[in-house]
This record gives C-alpha cells, sequence and structure tokens, in this order.
C-alpha cells in the first residue's frame, strides 16, 4: 500500500435481524489504491461495500473515513463526505434520460456547483453516454447502463468510489473498456474499491486484495503477491 489510509474499517459486526452477516471485520485502504473484495455468493461483500456507504451500522467497531468517524451516518452525508457506490445491478432511472441520470448524481454541493465540467469528464471517459445523452435509459445496452451508473456515481465527486460486481452479465470485451476507464480514473488519485467474483480479474486489477469467507476476511495481500490458487483455497475455505 502506498500512501495514508483514507479508510480505515476496525473490527466491525453487522447483523440483519439475528443473523451475523460480517464478523469482525478491519481493513485498510490507501488513497489512490485500487482494492479488490473477492468472495463466493453471500461471502459478505455486498454487505461490507453498503455499510461502507453508510446504509448498514455496524453493532460494534469503527469506520473513519478520511480522519472522521463515518459508521452510522447514514447513506447522504456518506455521499456529501466524498464516498460513492455504484450498486450491483446497476439501477439506473429507466425512464430519465442518460442526461438526467447523470444529473441526479450530482446532489452534493460541491458537485452541484461543477455540474458542466464534470458531464464533461465523464463524457471524454464513457463518450457514449454522450452521443445518447437524450435517449430513456432503458434502451441502453447492460454495458452502456453500466458505463452511466459509474458516470452517475462520478458525478458526486467522489474521494472513494465502490463499485459492486459492476462486470456481471457484460460481454468481456465491455468489461475490457469499463476496467481501462477505471484505470484512467485511479491515476487521477480516485480510490476504488471493487466486489469481484472473477479472481483472475481481480488481481490483475488491484492493487490489494481481501477475500471474504463467510462474513469474515479469510486472506489479504498486495495483489501481486497473491497466488491465484492460494485466494481459490481461501475463497472455497479450503
Ligand atoms: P453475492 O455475491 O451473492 O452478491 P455477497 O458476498 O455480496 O454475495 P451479501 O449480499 O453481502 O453477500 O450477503 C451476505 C449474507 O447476508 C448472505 O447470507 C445473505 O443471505 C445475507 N443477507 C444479505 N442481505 C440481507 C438482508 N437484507 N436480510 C437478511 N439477510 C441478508
Amino acid at each position: 500500500m502506498s500512501s495514508a489510509p483514507i479508510l480505515k474499517i476496525d473490527q466491525i459486526d453487522v447483523f440483519y435481524g439475528d443473523f451475523h452477516a460480517l464478523w469482525d471485520v478491519s481493513l485498510t485502504i490507501s488513497k489512490g489504491d485500487i482494492v479488490s473484495i473477492i468472495g463466493a455468493n453471500g461471502a459478505g461483500k455486498s454487505t461490507l461495500m453498503y455499510t461502507i456507504a453508510g446504509q448498514h451500522v455496524p453493532a460494534n467497531g469503527t469506520i473513519e473515513f478520511m480522519g472522521d468517524r463515518i459508521d452510522g451516518m447514514g447513506p447522504h452525508l456518506s455521499v456529501g463526505k466524498g464516498i460513492a457506490l455504484v450498486p450491483e445491478g446497476r439501477r439506473v432511472f429507466p425512464r430519465l434520460t442518460v442526461y438526467d441520470n447523470l444529473i441526479i448524481g450530482a446532489y452534493t454541493p460541491r458537485a452541484r456547483a461543477n455540474i458542466d465540467e464534470n458531464i464533461k469528464k465523464i463524457h471524454d471517459l464513457f463518450p457514449i453516454l454522450a452521443e445518447r445523452g437524450n435517449q430513456r435509459s432503458i434502451t441502453l445496452s447492460g454495458g452502456e447502463q453500466q458505463m452511466l451508473a459509474i458516470g452517475r456515481a462520478l458525478m458526486s465527486e467522489p474521494e472513494l468510489l465502490l463499485c459492486d460486481e459492476i462486470s456481471l452479465g457484460l460481454a468481456p470485451v465491455v468489461i475490457k473498456s469499463i476496467y481501462k476507464q477505471l484505470e484512467v480514473i485511479s491515476q487521477e488519485g480516485l480510490t476504488i474499491v471493487l466486489v469481484e467474483q472473477d479472481v483472475k480479474r481481480s488481481l490483475r486489477f488491484a492493487d490489494y486484495a481481501y477475500v471474504m469467507l463467510e462474513g469474515k476476511i479469510a486472506l489479504q495481500g498486495k495483489a501481486v503477491e497473491l497466488g491465484e490458487d492460494q485466494v481459490k483455497k481461501a475463497y472455497f475455505g479450503m
């Protein structure tokens, strides 16, 4: 890891009613890093992402973002502080145009002041969103919707971008082009956390990776130092 931590999670537990979904989870993310959270279905990856985004409150433990406690803050305040989530399944507003979906992302005061500049940046990143600006989002392909979901999240000018299963159901060529653009924004200093089921892609793309198993961190390390076999063993609890 390179520089000071932007996000520090210390021993959090998260419950859904009586169900214990995250167990004593700790992780530290450095500014500008790309971090992958890998794990099988039901391992707790989305729960972790939504907890960072303020949508679940940990029963124990703390979450610090840029030096401030954010656990229990709620999603609106998390966005205001610079955390944006690209949710699993994209969840673009289908009847609104591509342009209006992007505008909806700009709901922090800081972002509202820079709408035109940010739209231009997103159009440079994903030119198809400029071409399709006046089209209803429901008419976009899956890959274009994913680009729109990422663009909408970027409109809030985040410091930390959380991407939940962005490659789900997309063709390899589309996944490749989306990942390439994420690399571009990462080089500009954005910190990115990715949830992925594809171990190979996760390790290739990330600086650091955490493997989750049954709500716990089973393995972690620099992506270049983690072997695919070692990760797969942790992934399956072998
Ligand atoms: P997937 O890859 O399938 O999305 P995941 O690793 O993201 O899985 P989570 O969605 O975080 O896993 O789920 C972790 C556990 O918490 C699962 O056992 C799931 O059934 C449970 N869970 C998730 N959401 C809820 C909820 N709202 N109420 C009760 N249990 C839930």
